[in-house]
């Protein structure tokens, strides 16, 4: 394989938990699991849904919950050998997040040299509660209320017919995975695409798939 990009989302995939699940399951009061409801039932969109969950909890929470989330999260095994062994190899690496900026760039600090770009959701701390921005908003590759669109920025931003290599664990990541040429699921992801009979490799941590990357390029 000739020049590839990865493309990774954040909670779940490069952290072993789900952050954005995490902090709400903590720090929302228990309303949280009404408006989680709708967003399966798809009453709610992601994006309203991701919206109506942090506007449970207070903006003066901000710094409790970036220390809690530090002390609390992580990262998934292998992950910044992962990033070196891409690095060596002049492959990018990109992180397309559904989740919010304000825990994910304090979680990847350590490994931002190693990092190409990272895509989110922007949190905002200006009103009584917190606010969801959403920037990067689905286009017509896909019309799912995504919040954060990870196939309208695979599309816009390396659309250059380089291979695609997809890491994600969840169903929001499905649409993202079914563009690329090579999947690593796991959780529901894995399950879905599965039952799609769509091929992927599993993992259980970046070990398995630097391991499996050596062999493919
Ligand atoms: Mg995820
Ligand atoms: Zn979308």
């Amino acid at each position: 394989m000739n020049n590839p990009i990865v493309f990774s989302d954040f909670d779940g995939t490069i952290t072993e938990r789900d952050v954005l699940m995490s902090i709400v399951e903590h720090f929302a009061p228990p309303f949280w699991k009404e408006i989680w409801k709708k967003i399966f039932t798809r009453e709610l969109t992601i994006s309203e849904g991701v919206r109506q969950l942090f506007h449970l909890i207070p903006s003066s929470r901000k710094e409790e919950i970036v220390n809690w989330v530090l002390k609390n999260m992580k990262i998934r095994e292998g992950f910044q050998e992962f990033l070196i062994f891409l690095k060596k190899k002049d492959i990018p690496f990109v992180v397309v997040s559904g989740g919010l900026d304000f825990y994910i760039y304090p979680l990847l600090e350590p490994y931002k040299e190693l990092i190409t770009a990272i895509y989110s959701n922007k949190a905002k701390f200006d009103e009584k509660y917190i606010e969801v921005e959403f920037i990067y908003k689905c286009n017509d590759v896909c019309k799912e209320d995504c919040g954060m669109c990870k196939p309208y920025i695979m599309e816009k931003y390396y659309k250059n017919k380089r291979p695609w290599i997809y890491i994600g664990d969840s169903i929001t990541d499905l649409t993202a995975a079914g563009l690329s040429d090579i999947i690593f699921a796991r959780d529901y992801l894995a399950k879905t695409l599965r039952d799609l009979k769509i091929q992927y490799f599993p993992f259980n941590n970046f070990i398995d798939i630097r391991q499996k990357m050596i062999k493919l390029i």
